[in-house]
């Protein structure tokens, strides 16, 4: 605390991230990352920035990308937005879109990220309770608000909402914006993007930390109305005209143009959740059903904390919440590739001593 702060910092709960952790030979399944990598041709278009262009400053608008982003989902260049990742976009999102009257609504177990935007926008906002089965219900959002966000899959649960929820959504509440965050859409919920054209209070926020693996690279995207994009560009332009640099733009643009490599991993990662999924359960886990890079897992017999203590001892690490108390027992296990996975189901049944 200090005399010199700004009276807001003295109410901010900064977010805290999942750990990245110093130690080498991890099996590091905490942050829903990639665990196959970048295309290669990512790695020859950054080479190639490298060798040419680095002297020059980026270009303010991020045109080539936006024009790959738009050509990839049928989508003019003016409906769509990028940043640095996409934490960096929801926080031009919060601020140009989400600060009205009423209060923002968001589901009490959710990214937890979105808390922290309001506190720092001084946005009021309420929390909607997931479920009984840990869903987001649709019905409990259809009253006066100043806004909604959730991601789709949710995170931490990881459970996908079908499209016809979210149109059913989109219908009920035309006066006020509907953001979905699709950080990991690609590993199985429908897209939200396919509705834009029709519903102008439709934001879609997308990431290529996940899918594309490009999470040390920073880049994120948003699409929607030109309206919508406007007020973005607004709040961007205020502060910094770089979007992104150059290595992001020409990264980005080389996974967009590489949809074989980007099938193949995501397809992957798909198919060892199933059997991770499998094979947790034949333990007695519950695990909820997952359309994300990541399962949301629970024993019936342990706390979440002594798992996670137990894993770690054993050199893994998955993400564990202590709170809210209705999630505690829950491990967030990211999808590894397949000998980490292994070695992260060696590593449990020896927590669990079977
Ligand atoms: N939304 C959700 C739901 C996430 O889990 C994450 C990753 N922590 C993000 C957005 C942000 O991802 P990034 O900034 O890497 O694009």
């Amino acid at each position: 605390m200090s005399k010199f702060w700004s009276p807001i910092v003295h109410t901010l709960t900064p977010y805290v991230p999942g750990e990245q952790p110093k130690i080498q030979n991890l099996i590091k399944l905490n942050t829903n990352e990639n665990p196959y990598g970048p295309s290669p041709k990512v790695i020859a278009a950054l080479q190639a920035e490298a060798a040419d262009s680095l002297r020059l400053y980026p270009d303010p608008d991020s045109s080539r990308l936006k024009a790959a982003i738009a050509g990839y989902h049928g989508l003019q260049v003016d409906q769509v937005f990028v940043g640095n990742g996409s934490d960096e976009v929801l926080a031009h999102v919060f601020q140009a879109l989400l600060k009205h009257d009423k209060p923002l609504l968001f589901p009490d177990i959710t990214y937890s990220f979105y808390p922290v935007y309001c506190g720092l926008y001084g946005i009021q906002y309420e929390t909607v309770p997931l479920n009984a089965q840990f869903e987001i219900a649709i019905d409990d959002y259809l009253r006066p608000n100043g806004g909604i966000i959730f991601p789709n899959p949710n995170a931490p649960t990881g459970i996908p909402l079908p499209l016809a929820d979210i149109e059913r959504l989109l219908r009920a509440n035309a006066d006020s914006v509907v953001v979905i965050d699709e950080a990991y859409v690609d590993f199985g919920a429908a897209s939200a993007v396919a509705l834009v054209n029709q519903y102008p209070n439709l934001l879609v926020t997308h990431t290529y930390s996940k899918s594309r693996s490009l999470a040390g690279l920073r880049v994120g995207y948003a699409v929607g109305n030109r309206t919508l994009i406007e007020a973005l560009i607004r709040v961007k332009d205020s502060f910094n005209s770089y979007p992104i640099d150059r290595f992001a733009e020409a990264g980005a643009i080389a996974a967009i143009q590489d949809e074989a490599y980007f099938q193949q991993t995501r397809r992957q990662v798909i198919a060892s959740r199933e059997q991770l999924v499998n094979d947790l359960q034949a333990l007695r886990f519950e695990v909820l059903p997952s359309g994300a890079n990541f399962i949301f897992a629970r024993h019936p017999s342990y706390a979440g904390e002594q798992l996670a203590a137990g894993l770690r001892e054993q050199a893994v690490i998955v993400r564990h919440f202590r709170k809210p108390a209705r999630i505690a027992d829950f491990l967030r296990i990211t999808i590894g590739n397949e000998g980490q996975n292994q070695l992260f189901m060696q590593a449990i049944r020896s927590v669990l001593g079977v």
